[in-house]
């Protein structure tokens, strides 16, 4: 899978992942940080819908 490098703790943090869920229709999508803020911006990818932070969790990779 995607644990073949771990990265120092920095990485890890430039590297972060969040999961986007739609709460118009429900699709869920792994994000990088730079998708975050595009999709808080433009709304979902999928429906369009408005998007908050408080609908992105963070993933934990590492750890
Ligand atoms: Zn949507």
């Amino acid at each position: 899978m995607a644990g073949s490098v771990r990265g120092t703790r920095e990485e890890h943090r430039y590297m972060k992942e969040h999961e986007f869920t739609c709460s118009e229709c429900g699709q869920q999508i792994t994000v990088n940080e730079g998708m975050r803020e595009a999709i808080v911006s433009s709304g979902c990818p999928v429906c369009g819908a408005a998007a908050t932070d408080a609908q992105f969790a963070p993933i934990d990779t590492g750890e």
